[in-house]
């Protein structure tokens, strides 16, 4: 099957798995496997974080992230498609008794500040004391600007806000930008990372902050269920793909964009695609037709009012210009 609906299809290569097979371990919540520790200290030291914190799935640590900035009561502030909103079944409201302010974002994808700024609540008994700005890079795609990260940055100092991003696919725009994870997390408090995406383990995140904030992590980690024991087959894969597949990144995006304009080509009604995302509009039609009709010819994407198709380390370039003729091919039958 060539999958696009995401790169959290991607599976474990042979020699993902055989890191895996030879990795040791311990048992973590006694801070025992040495393959975590490994995993955590290569993490701190991208960051350039002090300390960093292994959980198995990005939104557990978004969550425990936002159980440690905020006290029942708090809020933070935070985009309206973020996932950290939106798409986490709202677990820091439920679990941490702390409210999400939502605002809209930019085209861009950054949280204007003026804005962020009038959310941001007087110290008044009627609200919610204001704690956080949480931001996503990359986000639906788009690379967060250096000089608005380092404004974001002065303006939770100002503020006295703390800064967190949801830095899921931050190695995209790491890799976009041709600068180093350290050179956007530093215009961080927290950041989380996802293994389990572009970067192909089959598990797996990261929560990177300061020694002290870490420390708590991990007691909201093992509350929330996610102190594993012989992690360590898990964290090789994260090793792993931290060493061997972050530089080709660069592959994925350049195939979005070989797919982007392959799609144009033909007639297909291609809005944007930033990293490695493509994002067109199908006639109302097609919305139903053109999914079931791929999925006959081994090809998978999840056509919408929007569609997305999100290019990782299981479809090359081959497996694209399959998709784009059998695009055709529809088209010829429409
Ligand atoms: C996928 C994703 C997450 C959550 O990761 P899971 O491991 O699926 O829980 C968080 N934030 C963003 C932006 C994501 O894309």
């Amino acid at each position: 099957m060539i999958d696009l609906r995401s790169d959290t299809v991607t599976r474990p290569t042979q020699a993902m798995l055989n890191a895996m097979i030879q990795a040791e371990t311990g048992d973590d919540v006694y801070g025992d496997d040495p393959t975590v520790n490994k995993l955590e200290a290569e993490a701190a030291r991208l960051s350039g974080k002090a300390a960093a914190l292994f959980l198995p799935t990005g939104t557990q640590a978004n969550l425990v992230a936002l159980l440690c900035h905020c006290q029942r009561g708090e809020e933070y502030i935070v985009g309206q498609l973020a996932h950290n909103y939106k798409y986490e079944a709202g677990g820091a409201a439920v679990l941490g008794s702390i409210q999400p302010q939502p605002i809209a974002a930019a085209a861009d994808g950054t949280l204007p500040l003026d804005v962020v700024a009038q959310y941001i609540k007087p110290d008044d008994v009627h609200f919610a004391i204001t704690r956080l700005l949480s931001l996503e890079n990359t986000h639906n795609g788009k690379v967060l600007p250096v000089e608005y990260l380092q404004q974001a940055w002065t303006f939770t100092r100002e503020r006295n806000l703390a800064l967190h991003i949801d830095g899921a696919r931050i190695f995209n725009a790491a890799v976009a930008l041709q600068v180093p994870l350290e050179a956007l997390a530093r215009y961080s408090d927290t950041l989380t990372i996802c293994l389990s995406k572009g970067l192909g383990t089959p598990v797996g995140s990261l929560l990177c902050g300061s020694e002290e904030f870490i420390r708590r992590a991990r007691r909201w980690r093992k509350m929330t269920g996610g102190g594993m024991r012989q992690a360590g087959i898990l964290a090789a894969a994260g090793l792993y793909a931290l060493e061997h597949n972050v530089a080709r990144l660069k592959d994925d995006h350049d195939n979005a964009a070989w797919l982007a304009e392959a799609l144009r080509d033909i007639g297909v009604d291609v809005t944007r695609c930033d990293t490695n995302m493509v994002f067109l509009r199908l006639p109302e039609a097609q919305v139903t037709t053109l999914g079931p009709w791929m999925q006959e010819r081994g090809i998978l994407i999840s056509p919408g009012a929007i569609t997305r198709l999100v290019t990782h380390l299981d479809v090359n370039r081959e497996a694209l210009q399959q998709l784009v003729s059998q695009w055709q091919a529809f088209l010829a039958t429409q």
